[in-house]
């Protein structure tokens, strides 16, 4: 991670109609294993690199919008459906997800969300210090990805 200060990175859909390019070094990088990330990315889990919205440039291809709680925002390309951003209400920031990015194994994460549904064969990350059993609590310091009032 220490040499993406300068770094330009490209992503994009599945066919190509939308394309995103982030700059710089992401504000944080997490696995979640909530449900409403599983069922939107069709995975056992997500994975997101999250940057200050001025960071990155997102194509003007159409999306389609899923509103995924009260505050979220989830975006896929309306050409071929793959997810392609997410935003949360009163946060400046763009989630970009691992596999849209044309090198998917950039990022590395450093912590969990959701710990409590993960994957029975998926281990703790090795080198992701915080585990957070649900969202993030009110108290932490700021690297989680705001999930919204998630009910589960
Ligand atoms: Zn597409
Ligand atoms: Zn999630």
């Amino acid at each position: 991670m220490n040499n993406l200060t300068d770094r330009e990175l490209h992503g994009g859909c599945a066919c190509g109609a939308f394309r995103f390019t982030a700059r710089g070094t992401p504000s944080r990088v997490s696995l979640c294993h909530c449900m409403t990330c599983r069922k939107h990315l069709a995975a056992p889990f997500g994975a997101f690199a999250i940057y200050q919205a001025d960071q990155v440039t997102l194509s003007s291809a159409p999306t389609i919008m899923f509103k995924s709680s009260g505050d979220g925002r989830r975006y896929s390309c309306a050409a071929c459906g793959s997810p392609v951003y997410d935003r949360y209400d009163g946060q400046d920031e763009v989630e970009l997800m691992f596999g849209s990015f044309d090198d998917t194994s950039i990022f590395t994460p450093t912590y969990e969300l959701w710990v409590k549904r993960r994957e029975n064969w998926l281990p703790p990350l090795q080198h992701a210090p915080h585990l957070y059993d649900a969202d993030r609590p009110a108290t932490a310091p700021r690297e989680a990805p705001n999930e919204g009032s998630e009910s589960l």
